[in-house]
């Protein structure tokens, strides 16, 4: 197990020296010290997808000089991140003025001043653009509003946008709105990578945990949004904003503490590889793993060195013992049923399903493979995660897939459950422990992520 970890300044902006001796890396030389410059050119090449130089000059880069200004965005790194799929939205620039444009030409469709909540809907193929009132204004000079295919909101400079079907949420950046059926669009926010992991952190972790846990977690939300940018760069989006992707809350979530952490550890990274070859991998974590994380491989299909699962004594101390160990859920055959074909409506060929059998356990107790059988025969296969999202509910609260499954006759129990979420990579609660017990975040992302490299990414 090895972490690089190099002495670069991290905050000068700050005039403080982040990294050995610092206050977030406790003095210990975890690895090899890098050479920035060095790291930097590393970090433009391998982490791809990038299209502009991070790697201008060795030594501190140009960006963090220009980070002076908390408004300036840090990076041109954006991530699109999906917000919802509807056919009506409300939208809004409390402060600045905005511009709707056509996504395509980006000729202007209509300016609109500040505080001026308009409504965009789509039916047809055709936009439509009202007032609050319901009036049409949709500009007579504009670009035909049937013949647009995207459009995108763009606020002036440094203004948010509220954006909802009823309740608003405010994000930084721009709107993407993308036509991709006849009578629905879906709500994209591309915003500046520092300021999407703001809005990240806030969400994933409650803001008075340590400083380390912070940190952490706001290196392995980083690396996951950064992997998917590279890996979905010919799709609409990058990524979602709930919590089957990270959970992303715009401003709402942005906090002086999410947004000191994302500047303490602006660009750094994890990967993965051979020296000289590593690549981004996606750093996933979950809230509490129960006791041992998972291996990526049977529930995301990759195998991975740094990814594969550890024990993991830490969460049980500081976890809700709810959530740690959760209570016996009895889930009645129909309902069970019923919610596996809403997830997955394939499984009706099994007719009516009769039997579920666990086919694949991990040791610490997280079921990887079930196999269920139909009445007419047949037979299908489902990963333990996947049985556990389709029987989630509010009043099912299968938190993890690490559990015990019975048949009882009209209903399946489930009982010894442990754990909330997938378990893989990193334990938020672990985390938080290991910070109260002195660790720092490079000590927690070495432990739940064995092999990764920390890097900059730019
Ligand atoms: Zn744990």
């Amino acid at each position: 197990m090895y972490l690089k970890y190099s002495n670069y300044r991290v905050g000068r902006r700050r005039g403080k020296v982040l990294g050995k001796n610092s206050a977030w890396a406790d003095g210990k030389n975890t690895g090899p010290l890098i050479s920035l410059g060095v790291l930097l050119c590393w970090a433009a090449w391998a982490v791809t997808g990038f299209n502009h130089s991070v790697a201008a000059a060795p030594g501190v880069p140009e960006k963090e000089e220009k980070a002076e200004s908390p408004n300036r965005l840090p990076t041109d790194i954006t991530i699109r991140s999906f917000l919802l799929e509807t056919n009506r939205l409300k939208i809004n620039c409390p402060q600045q003025s905005y511009v709707l444009r056509d996504r395509t030409s980006s000729r202007e469709i209509k300016r609109l001043p500040a505080g001026y909540a308009c409504r965009l809907s789509r039916n047809q193929d055709r936009w439509d653009l009202t007032d609050r009132q319901g009036k049409n204004i949709w500009p007579a000079d504009a670009p035909r509003a049937g013949e647009i295919e995207d459009i995108e909101v763009v606020p002036d400079p440094n203004g948010f946008i509220a954006v909802g079907v009823k309740k608003l949420n405010t994000y930084r950046g721009r709107l993407r709105l993308v036509s991709n059926a006849p009578d629905s669009f879906a709500t994209v926010n591309v915003v500046d990578i520092e300021s999407y992991l703001a809005g990240v952190l806030g969400a994933e972790m409650p803001m008075h945990w340590p400083r380390a846990a912070l940190r952490a977690q706001c290196i392995a939300a980083r690396t996951y949004a950064l992997y998917y940018r590279n890996n979905n760069s010919l799709k609409d989006w990058d990524i979602g904003s709930t919590e089957e992707s990270q959970m992303y809350g715009g401003l709402a979530y942005e906090t002086q503490r999410s947004t000191e952490t994302v500047h303490e550890t602006s660009g750094l990274v994890l990967a993965w590889g051979p020296a000289g070859k590593e690549k981004l991998f996606p750093a996933y974590y979950s809230a509490i793993c129960g006791g041992h994380t998972q291996d990526a491989e049977p529930v995301f299909g990759m195998s991975l060195a740094p990814l594969k699962g550890c024990s993991c004594p830490y969460c049980r101390v500081v976890a809700p013992p709810q959530c740690y160990q959760w209570p016996e859920v009895t889930l009645d055959k129909s309902k069970a049923q019923k919610l596996l074909l809403k997830k997955y409506p394939s499984l009706a060929r099994l007719k009516r399903i009769v039997d579920i059998k666990i086919v694949q356990k991990s040791p610490f107790g997280r079921l990887e493979r079930v196999k269920l059988t139909g009445s007419n025969g047949q037979e299908s296969c489902l990963s333990g995660e996947e049985l556990r999202n389709a029987w989630y509910t509010p009043d099912t609260a299968i938190l993890s897939s690490c559990f015990e499954l019975h048949d009882t006759g009209s209903a399946w129990r489930i009982d010894q459950g442990h754990g909330w979420g997938h378990g893989v990579g990193l334990c938020q609660y672990g985390s938080r422990q290991m910070a109260r017990l002195g660790r720092d975040s490079v000590d927690i992302l070495e432990y739940y992520y064995p092999q990764a490299v920390l890097l900059r990414a730019y």
